[in-house]
């Protein structure tokens, strides 16, 4: 069934009795061409480039809870390609670009609303920081403006100008960065790629990866054991759970991070705001609660929710930008558990185990990723080639000496 406003329309006058379901609730086969391990964004954008662009519709999905469980339904929803080094740029403008076309391409609507990510900046040092930044993204074609603080300030008048501590000086503006409805991505490409036959398999947890003669040929699930061809692991904060199951010990560790939503207000702010001088940056949904969040909690772990401590961190950061969110009140906040690599960018790549993929690594900047990995994994899988842009992401460039570190802060995951 497509979806279109004259649907909508025939729908309506027929009492809405013969919408179908999105996708279908298949029992596993004993054998697939491709497993994909993670019914996240990742894992489904995978299995929809791979049946729709690249042939490979004989391919499961497997999640062990239900779709949107994980950080894809998690995120603060913020799309960008605002990035410095090389290895980044070039993939995360392919993903923006994959974005503004998406809608029309899995004919689902995933309310992407180029809105515009502007980062402020407090201090000069940090004003050449983000100049650099800007040049680099401009070189690589992207769009990127230096904003002075009346620029800022028209833009966004109720922010703390002249805050002793922080004052704000100007910011780096992509227009084209924005949001997007997170679940809603989930589900467009859950229902693109099942209607080109791929069988995606909820409440199926991966508890084993089987291998013979060092070859995968499958994988032990709580609903029986599933023969694959190739096996791709997409699991983004389990990432280093599941290729333990196949003996690999991923450069990778597991942090919450929480993101937090407010009560509803009328139209406040009209694009995505970072704060430069501490963790904190904020959009407002199309239900008017601000989303909002901060950085990772810092110590490892697996539960899907936060400490205090960083509640109330996010909360100064947020009144030290905008004094009047003295007066708001949060509605709800939840965690997710992030993938962070010692250099704070993503692996997509094979393993040294064969027929073993790997896609992780993504920290707390997956969401906007998820078109451009899912394209460049499926095309992994299928020709077993890198795709051009995401040749970077290789799982051994830490032992290589070539890491891609965009913060420059070393190897410790939990300063990415
Ligand atoms: C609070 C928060 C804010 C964020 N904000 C942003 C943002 O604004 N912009 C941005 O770009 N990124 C953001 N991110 C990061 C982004 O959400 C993630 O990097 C990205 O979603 C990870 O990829 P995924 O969607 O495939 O992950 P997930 O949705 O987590 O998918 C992985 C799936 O694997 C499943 N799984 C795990 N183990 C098994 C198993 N053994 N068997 C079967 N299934 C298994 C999990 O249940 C899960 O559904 C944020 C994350 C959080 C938590």
């Amino acid at each position: 069934m497509r979806y279109s406003a004259l649907s909508i329309f025939l729908q309506g006058l027929t009492g809405n009795r013969r919408w179908t379901p999105a996708f279908r609730a298949p029992e596993p086969k004993p054998y697939y061409d491709v497993v994909i391990v993670g019914g996240g964004g990742h894992g489904l954008a995978t299995a929809y480039y791979l049946a729709r662009v690249f042939g490979v519709a004989n391919v499961a999905v497997l999640e062990k809870g239900y779709l949107g469980s994980g950080n894809v339904g998690r995120n603060t929803t913020i799309i960008r390609s605002n990035y410095l080094l090389p290895g980044n740029n070039p993939f995360y403008e392919l993903s923006l670009k994959l974005w503004e076309g998406l809608e029309q391409d899995f004919n689902f609507n995933a309310m992407v609303s180029q809105r515009g990510v502007l980062n402020l900046y407090h201090s000069d040092a940090q004003r050449d920081a983000y100049t650099r930044r800007g040049n680099a993204m401009r070189l690589h074609g992207v769009d990127a403006e230096l904003l002075d603080r009346e620029a800022v300030r028209a833009k966004l008048p109720f922010l703390d100008f002249d805050n002793a501590r922080f004052p704000i000086m100007g910011g780096l503006h992509q227009p084209r960065g924005g949001t997007v409805r997170h679940d809603a991505v989930a589900w467009g490409y859950a229902r693109g790629a099942d209607s080109r036959g791929v069988d995606i398999i909820q409440h199926c947890e991966v508890t084993g990866i089987r291998r013979e003669n060092g070859v995968v040929t499958g994988v032990e699930t709580s609903r029986g054991f599933i023969g694959c061809g190739k096996l791709a692991l997409a699991t983004a904060g389990h990432s280093s759970v599941t290729a333990a199951m196949a003996g690999l010990r991923l450069p990778i560790e597991s942090h919450v991070l929480q993101a937090f939503v407010s009560e509803g207000l009328k139209p406040f702010i009209d694009c995505v705001v970072t704060f430069g001088a501490g963790h904190f940056y904020v959009s407002q949904s199309d239900k008017g609660g601000l989303v909002f969040g901060g950085d990772i909690d810092g110590y490892n772990s697996y539960a899907q929710r936060g400490a205090l401590s960083l509640v109330e961190h996010v909360a100064e950061a947020g009144v030290a930008l905008i004094p009047a969110l003295s007066r708001l009140r949060f509605l709800r906040s939840w965690g997710g558990i992030m993938d962070m690599s010692m250099d704070g960018s993503p692996i997509i790549d094979r393993t040294p185990i064969e027929n073993l993929y790997l896609n992780a690594g993504w920290c707390y900047g997956g969401f906007k990723a998820t078109p451009a990995s899912g394209y460049c994994f499926a095309h992994l899988i299928a020709r077993d080639a890198s795709h051009e842009t995401a040749r970077a992401f290789r799982l051994d460039r830490f032992e290589r000496g070539y890491p891609i570190d965009e913060k420059g802060l070393g190897a410790q995951p939990n300063l990415h």
